[in-house]
């Protein structure tokens, strides 16, 4: 990559005014450094306060200038004294509260007192509100702009007006260092880049806004299409440069998957023996298998799975298998042992919590070649992890983890070969996401589930009802059902969720002393999760009391009862995937989300999805409309934050251009594709290895 060292733009942030030691570290935290990362720093939003909207007029939920006059104010007394004023203007009556205020500020507020205020109107029952607008008492034109006001992303401790005085700076190097267009002639836009990236800091007053709400403007479109063939093209490199690698070609010989299969209590599904076959195919090739698996919940991911880790033991080649939790991994390695047993095959466990003399006994195994199958968790990857011949790597609910750490364990295989790559994820990704995050993947979809399932029934009821739930959870398991009662936290701590945990676990024995309840929890050691879960899968346990710790992967095919409170603190695909630990057996499951009041409009509006839908696409992409890629990818793990300038579902119109153009760039200016890549990607490329 070239950094072309007299590039004003590429410059440290410490040569713009008012950049001093100390916000330049802060700047750095916030991954930006040179004078073209605060060019790159878009704003969110934006206010209009460049016009009086009407009071008539107001939407909800829109921020708006409002100008009129006093008709009353007055504070009304209570717990917490609230100063409520009535504003008019020839259109309508608008209430504004103030919960924090001072005395003086009620007593200026006197009735036909003049008044501009700009702020976010609500509906509300009696009408229009207003609480805490910024105001002066005065109608003249001082307080409003000429164009309209960005809104940048920030942390505490920088205001909006640094952010306006660094980009104003930025600004003008910009003009003077036109930097390179990478999509001329590649692509179609009115906006060549410097104008794009003015125009969003700066949209000129006569600017569009509702066009540039939806996120649709050209100067958006523009900036949201490279930014997306930036992440496109980083991945399809990625990809490039694994394809070209060596792989070990495995065939395998049948000796173990004949036998395997013929000791299964099920047939496979068409959809299981299609994406089987795919691997295999894949498999049989001297480069690298890269291939995700899709399937919802409960769609038989681990057998496919296991025929592609048997296919790889029978070429006497080495495999391994990474859970991202530890209950996940331990129920892997069970599930694996049994299938396996009758053969022989020799298994290693791995985890954090194996350490000293043990760990150096496995890790010895794993390195002569003593084991053929590893499972485990992030401790796979870690330094001091040697294979003999590792051919095969499988990366369970691979959302969970990140490019990098993926990267990391392929670099486990001895020599110049890379392992074949088999990732499963449950959270589907609607196809335009899975375009950006997964363009480095071939991708397999098991659109069937195992035969016999009668889909969950979702129920949503208000927490003020939780004894009459408690009664009927007692009496469903005192009729021979084993259920669920999953305790959620907003902000998850272990610690947290454990003490909630257990004051439920408390009150619900104490409520059904009759019943064998379990609990578990992140806090738990090892062995006593694993007591705890034989316990329940046995049927010993008939209630278990879990925080989201069971979230992914647990499989208790007998359970058909789940509880979750609080759920509209959960995502939706996450709560798919908690939901998902039912309705896995033939026995008719149900689910009952016990949520707080009130609820806002919009959870109302979730939880109904869940009530509604079983299918985990569907949900994904209600997901994705409410929450944004950010939460549905698990952003901090996957280092695929949200986007600069590129919203999704939004710019969803532009992913086949995003593809066109990658191919464009990569055929006519291979170049510019390592240059745009940067400019958008920054450090992610850091993370591509090979
Ligand atoms: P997931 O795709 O969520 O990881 P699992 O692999 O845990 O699902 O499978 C869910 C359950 O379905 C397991 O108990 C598994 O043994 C069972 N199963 C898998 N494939 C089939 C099949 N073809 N027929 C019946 N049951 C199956
Ligand atoms: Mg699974």
């Amino acid at each position: 990559m070239t950094v072309n060292e007299s590039d004003p733009l590429k410059a440290p942030l410490s040569v713009l005014r008012g950049v001093g030691p100390k916000l330049l570290g802060r700047l750095n935290e916030l991954g930006l450094s040179q004078v073209e990362d605060v060019l790159y720093h878009f704003p969110l939003r934006y206010q209009d306060r460049t016009r009086v909207t009407p009071i008539g007029s107001l939407q909800d939920g829109v921020e708006a200038v409002v100008r009129g006059s006093v008709r009353l104010a007055s504070i009304v007394p209570g717990r917490r004294p609230t100063l409520v004023a009535k504003i008019e203007d020839s259109t309508g009556l608008l209430t504004l509260r103030f919960f924090h205020f001072r005395r003086a500020q009620a007593q200026q507020m006197k009735p036909g007192t003049p008044i501009t205020l700009f702020g976010q109107a609500r509906r509300s029952g009696t009408g229009l509100d207003m609480v805490h607008p910024e105001y002066r008492l005065d109608t003249t034109d001082a307080g409003l702009e000429q164009a309209l006001t960005p809104i940048y992303p920030t942390v505490e401790g920088l205001g909006q007006g640094l952010w306006r005085k660094l980009t104003e700076q930025a600004l003008t190097i910009l003009s003077q260092n036109d930097p390179e267009d990478m999509l001329e002639g590649v692509a179609e836009s009115p906006f060549a880049l410097s104008e794009a990236i003015r125009y969003l800091h700066r949209p000129p007053p006569d600017a569009p806004v509702s066009q540039i709400r939806a996120w649709q403007h050209p100067a958006q479109l523009r900036l949201a299409l490279e930014e997306l063939v930036a992440h496109h093209l980083s991945l399809q490199t990625l990809r490039a440069r694994e394809k070209a690698c060596h792989a070990t070609a495995i065939s395998g010989n049948g000796t173990i998957a004949q036998g395997f299969l013929q000791s299964l209590p099920f047939e496979p599904t068409r959809a299981q023996e299609r994406v089987i076959g795919e691997i295999t195919q894949d498999m049989g090739q001297p480069s690298p298998m890269l291939r995700l698996i899709q399937g919802d919940v409960g769609s038989g991911k681990t057998f496919v799975a296991a025929m592609a880790c048997i296919r790889a033991i029978e070429s006497g080649q080495q495999v391994a298998l990474m859970a991202p939790t530890e209950l996940l991994a331990e129920q892997h390695l069970q599930t694996f042992r049994q299938w396996l047993a009758p053969w022989n095959i020799g298994i290693a466990w791995l985890s954090g919590k194996v350490k000293g003399r043990a760990r150096d006994a496995v890790l010895r195994e794993i390195s002569e070649g003593a084991v053929a199958l590893v499972i485990g968790t992030h401790a796979l990857f870690q330094e001091g992890v040697e294979f003999a011949s590792l051919a095969l790597v499988i990366v369970d609910e691979q959302h969970r983890f990140g490019v990098h750490q993926r990267l990391a364990l392929t670099e486990k295989a001895p020599g110049e070969a890379l392992p074949h790559q088999l990732v499963l994820t449950a959270t589907p990704i609607p196809r335009t996401l899975s375009m950006i995050a997964y363009a480095d993947l071939d991708c397999s979809v098991i659109d069937e589930l195992p035969p016999g399932r009668t889909p969950i029934q979702t129920t949503l009821i208000d927490s003020h009802r939780r004894d009459e739930v408690i009664q009927r959870v007692g009496a469903a398991c005192a009729g021979g059902r084993q259920a669920y009662w999953v305790c959620t936290l907003i902000e998850a701590s272990d610690k947290l969720d454990a003490q909630a945990a257990e004051a439920t676990a408390a009150l619900l024995r104490e409520q059904l002393p009759a019943l064998s309840i379990g609990l578990i929890h992140g806090r738990l050691s090892g062995a006593e999760k694993e007591s705890v879960m034989a316990a329940f899968k046995s049927g010993a346990v008939q209630l278990l009391v879990a925080t989201t710790v069971i979230e992914v992967g647990v499989d208790v095919p007998n359970a058909s009862l789940m509880i979750i409170e609080n759920p509209e603190r959960l995502g939706l695909a996450q709560l798919h995937q908690l939901r998902g630990r039912v309705g896995r057996g033939a026995i008719a499951s149900h689910c009952l989300l016990l949520y707080q009041t009130p609820l806002s409009q919009q959870g109302r509006e979730r939880l109904e999805v869940m009530r509604r839908s079983n299918d985990g696409f569907y949900i994904a992409e209600q997901d994705l409309r409410f929450r944004g890629p950010g939460e549905l990818l698990g952003t901090r793990q996957t280092g695929l934050t949200s986007f600069r300038v590129a919203q999704l579902p939004e710019h969803d119109s532009l992913l086949d251009d995003v593809v066109t153009t990658a191919e464009r760039l990569l055929k006519d200016h291979p170049l510019r594709c390592a240059l745009l890549i940067e400019r958008w990607t920054g450090e992610r490329q850091a993370f591509a290895r090979v």
